[in-house]
């Protein structure tokens, strides 16, 4: 899952949590992953048609997609967060480590078994993937409903404000166009450079809403 992972992101952040920071948390996970992929720590393999909507074969992510990798990530990102930002509070600092650990569950729900449940232990994912039309719908309607949540609960500063959450409409709705209908990627490696590319466009673009939107 890609776009679909920015929902929860969206729909968290107020007072406490700026909204790229809540972008970032929820690509957490994979954010370590490309580098991981990068170094050869973790593989992939692109093999056209793996599933209707993936060519991806995640067959060796233990570091990060385990599920206590999951955990101990997501408890690192929220005591990490307290320490730095501690106007957020614990409260704040928990739905941080709650965001991060929302991609695990997302990704539990589109990947084919790819998830182990221990390190080297039973691999587990719903394999939503297997349906393009169900996955992208899936995708789009948790992304609509994350960006509605925060639409509502921020108030734009001026023209730039009002427009930009169309802008990140448009951004999220093509890249779940592409990454659902685009040509596979050429190799695992271009695949974690598009990857780290994807999440700092998306975390830019909340850095340029949390400037021109606030709170409501
Ligand atoms: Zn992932």
């Amino acid at each position: 899952m890609f776009i679909g992972h920015y929902g929860p992101g969206a729909a968290a952040a107020h007072r406490r949590l700026k909204l790229w920071h809540c972008f970032v948390a929820v690509q957490f996970l994979d954010i370590l992953w490309a580098p991981f992929v990068l170094a050869g720590v973790e593989k992939v393999r692109v093999v056209p048609g793996f599933t209707e909507a993936s060519a991806l074969d995640l067959y060796h992510m233990p570091y990060t997609h385990s599920l206590p990798a999951a955990l101990f990530w997501s408890v690192c990102a929220a005591l990490v967060y307290r320490a730095v930002r501690k106007s957020a509070g614990w409260t704040g600092a928990g739905l941080i480590g709650a965001l991060v650990f929302s991609h695990w569950i997302l990704d539990f729900v589109a990947h084919k078994p790819d998830l182990e449940l221990r390190f080297g232990g039973p691999k587990v994912g719903l394999g939503l993937w297997e349906r393009r039309d169900l996955s992208i719908s899936l995708e789009m309607a948790i992304y609509l409903s994350g960006l509605a949540i925060y639409w509502a609960r921020s108030t734009a500063k001026g023209f730039g404000g009002k427009l930009l959450p169309f802008a990140l409409l448009l951004l999220g709705g093509a890249a779940g166009v592409f990454s659902a209908w685009g040509p596979p990627p050429g190799s695992a490696r271009q695949v974690a450079i598009m990857a780290i590319v994807s999440y700092a466009v998306f975390a830019a673009f909340a850095a340029l809403l949390d400037a021109s939107r606030e709170p409501r």
